[in-house]
């Protein structure tokens, strides 16, 4: 029997930070999240890089490197009460300004306001959209059932207290592996709101039985473990994607798939 609860590197747990609206404060926030090793997703809107030159699209490039730029509409309204054609140009419009931004294809989103029904699940799809975070927290860690509709775990001012569970035993199967924290950097108004953030890096960070990633690396593993190609007998796993994909063997073994290639087991 073949399992996908195992993450890179033969992990099995994740952990992932999101933040809202851009802010110069994503610049200290980044600077935390660079020094203990996690990695963020930033979802931005468009609206405030309107007129940038080069020089200073560079600039703010620099401050996200690392980290992944993803979408948040271009001027953040509410996603369910607009006309879908709005919510398409609001889509695709701070889609194009923040690939020139970043410099890849942004195709991540957090919906403003935490706002979404299946109308807008539907239109963000025509858009590309691969994954938008919403902003109801399980108190869970689970990974998604539909990633158009990614429930995090908390928001930031919850995640200290949860710490202790998600750290309790790391190395068990456990179908709730994803600590994901959401915020926005403005919130961090006090000395002591980043004492918190900090307190709660502490916590999370320099683990190696965990897995750090951005919002997108975690949708692209998962996609690429759903590709993988298993003979009937399960002794052949071929893997047709560009991402190495782990699997658990009979609740024993764990067995690392390459990118390319055929393991036989
Ligand atoms: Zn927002």
């Amino acid at each position: 029997m073949i399992q996908f609860n195992i993450y890179p590197g033969g992990v099995r747990r994740i952990v992932t930070f999101s933040y809202d609206d851009g802010n110069d404060l994503d610049e200290r926030l980044i600077g935390l999240f660079n020094r203990y090793g996690v990695k963020g997703t930033f979802h931005l809107n468009g609206k405030k890089y309107v007129g940038k030159t080069d020089a200073e699209l560079a600039q703010i490039r620099a401050i996200y490197a690392g980290h992944e730029i993803s979408c948040h509409t271009l001027s953040h309204g509410w996603p369910s009460n607009m006309p879908e054609i709005s919510l398409i140009n609001e889509t695709v419009d701070d889609r194009k300004i923040l690939e020139k931004l970043a410099g890849y294809p942004v195709v991540g989103m957090s919906y403003p306001c935490g706002d979404y029904n299946q109308k807008v699940i539907n239109a963000l799809a025509s858009c590309g959209i691969l994954y938008s975070r919403t902003t109801l927290s399980t108190k869970k860690f689970g990974l998604p059932e539909n990633f158009l509709a990614w429930h995090p775990t908390c928001h930031h001012r919850d995640a200290l207290s949860l710490c202790p569970t998600f750290l309790q035993d790391l190395t068990t199967e456990w179908r709730q592996p994803l600590f994901y924290i959401w915020g926005h950097s403005h919130e961090l108004k006090t000395e002591e709101n980043w004492r918190e953030i900090e307190e709660i890096l502490k916590n999370l960070s320099g683990n190696e039985k965990i897995w750090y990633a951005t919002n997108l690396e975690i949708y692209d593993y998962k996609a690429a473990q759903r590709a993988l190609r298993v003979s009937v007998d399960e002794k052949m796993l071929f893997n047709p994607t560009a991402i190495d994909v782990w699997v658990e063997k009979d609740k024993a073994d764990v067995i690392c798939i390459p990118a390319g290639e055929t393991v036989y087991l």
